[in-house]
């Protein structure tokens, strides 16, 4: 059914890059067969799911919405691929993303937009909008994004589905293209916050392949989202996101959200974290220096792409040409600037220094968390805009961010979920969650309780 459900709609809605209809139907038989068999079925068994086109995937092409990596089939899996197998989930395809998951819109995608399936004329947020359309648009129950700077929360929001940024650490990286390897996080994407807490359960957990996987149980995602009831929780308002710059209308539905939350038994108060207001400068240098190392891999001899390789060139002037013809000019962007942060001389002054408002953005969550037990502000400071409007502005697209990067900077767990839609456009609003380190439960808890 998901499958026709692409054929009818996808080519209005461009959210997924590749079908794969065989593995799909291949999987689903699977799952049939060991039913058949009498075997017991975890709960996500025969599920499908649309993957963000930033996983390796064996045998299944993986391009992260670039062309350099246009025909590139991945020899091996990553963990989470793996582990979503394993689980029985029927892996649907790749879904559209911004080239190597940079950017708020999916209009970086080399090829080309996916469209909001509320309003298709409307961007349905980035870097992973192709997988939050793909539930808004009936193509699959289940998604996976990646959120450096908020590629899940903010296509959560602007799209009306629920999007975990877990803890970091807390779901593998291994196989997962890298962009900003120190804030990057694979997640869940769903259209109800117990169905993103089944998917949690089934990838989070310790991985020996990815250095920087926590080793410690998973949360009780699920005991957590099934409770709903929030008595007694202390709830902090994040006084520094709001105001100017912010929609009414968004303003009006997180204002409803607080008041929601208080009559549903939590204890609300303003907290103030004066150094989130750095975190987006501070993010666009850390995630660029990082992206420029990160995609030097990319040099035309191991992947994908190879551009003017006929023999008359030096293999500097290939992988020249090569990057050239296969970055967009985002990607190319980030790598001036983070080679630039990183060079010899301005190293302490750049990089050096955002390093040191991360340590900042710690220690005013650490604080807050001190007195509450989560946080809460808008997800996005406006709804979804059209496509177009901000393409040639990098300094716009980048303030839809601005309440979603601080999470990613200190590393601990948050949420989108739907509070309504915008009065004045009718386009859906995210109340943003965040929770302490390891504490992801916290999110289902009051998410399942606000949804
Ligand atoms: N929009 C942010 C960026 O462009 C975040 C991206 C992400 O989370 N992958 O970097």
């Amino acid at each position: 059914a998901h499958l026709d459900r692409i054929a009818a709609v996808d080519e209005k809605v461009h959210a997924f890059l590749h079908v794969d209809t065989e593995g799909a139907l291949k999987a689903a038989r699977a799952v049939d067969d060991q039913r058949a068999r009498g075997e017991e079925l975890g709960p996500l068994a025969g599920v499908p799911l649309a993957l963000k086109d930033v996983f390796t995937t064996k045998g299944v092409p993986t391009t992260c919405g670039s062309k350099i990596l246009e025909g590139w089939v991945p020899p091996y899996d990553a963990t989470l691929t793996r582990r979503l197998k394993e689980a029985g989930v029927v892996i649907l395809g790749k879904t559209n993303m911004d080239e190597f998951a940079m950017g708020s819109s999916t209009e970086n995608s080399a090829y080309g937009p996916t469209g909001n399936p509320w309003d298709l004329s409307r961007i349905p947020g980035g870097s992973g909008g192709g997988s939050s359309a793909a539930l808004a648009a009936f193509e699959a129950p289940l998604a996976i994004g990646t959120d450096t700077g908020g590629s899940i929360r903010q296509p959560g929001a602007v799209t009306g589905t629920v999007g975990v940024k877990p803890t970091y650490g807390a779901v593998s990286r291994y196989g997962l293209v890298a962009f900003s390897s120190s804030l990057d996080q694979g997640g869940p994407c769903a259209r109800t916050v117990l169905d993103a807490a089944l998917l949690h359960q089934a990838i989070a957990g310790h991985d020996p392949l990815d250095s920087t996987s926590i080793d410690a149980p998973v949360p009780p995602v699920v005991e957590a989202a099934k409770r709903r009831d929030i008595r007694g929780m202390r709830i902090g308002v994040v006084k520094e996101f709001g105001g100017e710059g912010y929609q009414a209308g968004v303003m009006q539905r997180f204002h409803e959200s607080v008041e929601l939350l208080r009559e549903l038994g939590a204890e609300v108060v303003e907290v103030s974290c004066p150094s989130f207001t750095l975190a987006l400068p501070a993010y666009y240098l850390i995630a660029p220096s990082e992206a420029s190392s990160n995609l030097a891999r990319f040099d035309a001899m191991r992947y994908g792409l190879r551009v003017g390789d006929d023999g008359s060139r030096s293999a500097e002037e290939v992988t020249a040409l090569t990057r050239e013809a296969g970055f967009g000019p985002e990607v190319k962007r980030r790598i001036m600037l983070g080679t630039y942060a990183l060079s010899s001389g301005y190293y302490d002054a750049y990089y050096g220094s955002a390093q040191k408002v991360r340590t900042l953005i710690s220690r005013d969550f650490d604080a807050a968390f001190a007195g509450v037990d989560v946080l809460v502000s808008p997800t996005t400071p406006t709804t979804a805009f059209p496509i177009g409007e901000r393409a040639d502005d990098p300094m716009a697209m980048y303030l839809a961010d601005l309440c979603t990067i601080p999470s990613n900077l200190a590393g601990n767990a948050a949420m989108s979920v739907p509070c309504g839609l915008a009065p004045e456009d009718n386009l859906p609003v995210g109340l943003q969650i965040i929770a302490p380190a390891m504490a992801d439960d916290r999110l289902y808890r009051v998410g399942g309780a606000v949804e």
